[in-house]
């Protein structure tokens, strides 16, 4: 089921709550959530989603585990990287600058400055304790969905921004 997205122009929204809930695989509640937030980030041509964009408070994030591949995984809908309870245990010693955009800041890019590389320590859906490891645009993606759980976007980071509007 497609869920709708919250933007900045929604004020009474959890966007900019901090995440504080710990999600439970075994809620089956979180396990519908979790469907629907993939189905919804396919839909909406997004290459990650993250619980607070569907105005849900939980730390739960959905990504299209290779972007650069983003087409291929669009048509098969339900294949996507799902991190409960993410942390980022270890990154690279230098940041790079790349341009990002966000499903809840519509027509908005910047330019945001992020580690090359990250660890992160997740569940996944079944509970079990996993961690991936990434550079590149994967890296870059999982950085931006955690700070969601924070209630952080990306243009609290970058000075750098850009209207382009949607034709
Ligand atoms: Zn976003």
């Amino acid at each position: 089921m497609m869920l709708p997205i919250v933007t900045l122009r929604d004020k009474n929204s959890v966007l900019r709550t901090r995440t504080a809930e710990a999600a439970r695989a075994d809620d089956p509640a979180v396990q519908k959530l979790i469907d629907d937030m993939i189905v919804t980030m396919y839909e909406k041509d997004g290459i990650g989603l993250a619980a607070p964009q569907v105005n849900r408070s939980y730390r739960i994030s959905v990504l299209c585990p290779y972007p650069e591949r983003f087409e291929e995984y669009r048509e098969k809908k339900n294949d996507a990287l799902v991190i409960i309870n993410p942390v980022i245990v270890r990154h690279s010693l230098f940041k790079e600058d790349g341009e990002e955009g966000c499903l809840s800041v519509p027509e908005i890019f910047g330019v945001v400055r992020r580690w090359k590389s990250v660890t992160v320590a997740y569940s996944d859906r079944e509970g079990a304790k996993k961690t991936v490891q990434a550079s590149g645009l994967l890296a870059r993606c999982l950085q931006h969905e955690i700070d969601h759980l924070d209630g952080i976007l990306f243009v609290d980071r970058t000075k750098k921004l850009y209207h382009v509007p949607k034709l």
